[in-house]
């Protein structure tokens, strides 16, 4: 087995916060050169850069691009000149019943958390194939396998990624490249953790509450799944171990998807 990434590019798309920056650390700890991003271009998003490879002897960089915006998802990758690994993570969402759903927030949601996806790849797989060596993973949710009211573009978005990905899957079946989804259930991100205290005053209830009868309804562990386990399982992607592991999905759910 080998988690060694050194030598290896990574892109992660939407990683200057959560997850995304949880899986650019855990890529940077095994080895790999790292590509960070979001659509600001801000001093602490370069800093952040900096940080990281300083922390762990590797270059890391950070390109603003907007992942709404196709020409931005194939620049991001293009300009690189190397993809090895190419996370597509970055994601938003929107919540309101179909009939009353805004239309731009649909376009954005669709935009960001599916198409950016098919660009990215597109730009990628051309690169690895010169290369000789690819990993695709992108961050789905069990909202790409399960679905809530009122989460009609995130769901359908998600559910697209999901099928990108076995189509991307196939593409490549008889290369060295693989490309598998991560459905990751509720996640302790920095968003989350700040949604606690507000949540706590609108059900009057302790924090341990919350999260486990309110936040984790649909988690049956009731513990939040972390960032970390959400890069680990990503690195495990990009393994030997995982070289015949693809067009498939793995959950990180706490038992989400098996109810
Ligand atoms: P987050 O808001 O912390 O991270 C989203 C990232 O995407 C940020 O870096 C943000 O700057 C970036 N982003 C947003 N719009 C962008 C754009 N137009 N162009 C480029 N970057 C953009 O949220 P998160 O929870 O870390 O979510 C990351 C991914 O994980 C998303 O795809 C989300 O759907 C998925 N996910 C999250 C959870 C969870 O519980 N947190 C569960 C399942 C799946």
């Amino acid at each position: 087995m080998t988690y060694e990434l050194r030598g290896k590019t990574a892109i992660v798309t939407g990683s200057n916060s959560g997850i995304g920056l949880g899986v650019a650390r855990a890529l940077a700890g095994a080895g790999a050169d790292v590509v960070l991003n979001s659509f600001t271009d801000r001093a602490e998003d370069h800093a952040l850069a900096a940080d990281m490879a300083r922390a762990f002897g590797v270059k890391v960089t950070y390109v603003a691009a907007d992942m709404s915006r196709p020409e931005d998802c194939r620049r991001l990758v293009t300009d690189n000149g190397a993809c090895d690994i190419l996370v597509n993570n970055a994601g938003i969402q929107h919540v309101a019943p179909i009939d009353e759903f805004p239309v731009d927030q649909w376009d954005r949601i669709i935009a960001i958390n599916m198409s950016s996806a098919f660009h990215t790849t597109a730009a990628a797989l051309p690169l690895m194939r010169k290369a000789g060596w690819g990993r695709v993973v992108n961050i789905a949710s069990a909202h790409g396998l399960t679905a809530s009211p009122y989460k009609s573009a995130y769901v359908a978005a998600k559910h697209g990624v999901v099928g990108l990905s076995k189509v991307t899957a196939l593409e490549t079946a008889q290369e060295p490249i693989t490309c598998n989804a991560i459905c990751p259930g509720y996640v302790l991100t920095p968003l989350v953790e700040a949604q606690i205290p507000d949540t706590m005053k609108k059900y009057d209830m302790g924090r341990e509450e919350v999260i486990k009868q309110v936040m984790l309804d649909r988690q049956p562990s009731k513990e939040f799944a972390t960032v970390e386990q959400i890069g680990g399982t990503t690195v495990f992607l990009c393994s030997a171990n995982a070289d015949q592991i693809t067009g498939t999905t793995i959950s990180v759910d706490g038992g989400w998807t098996a109810l």
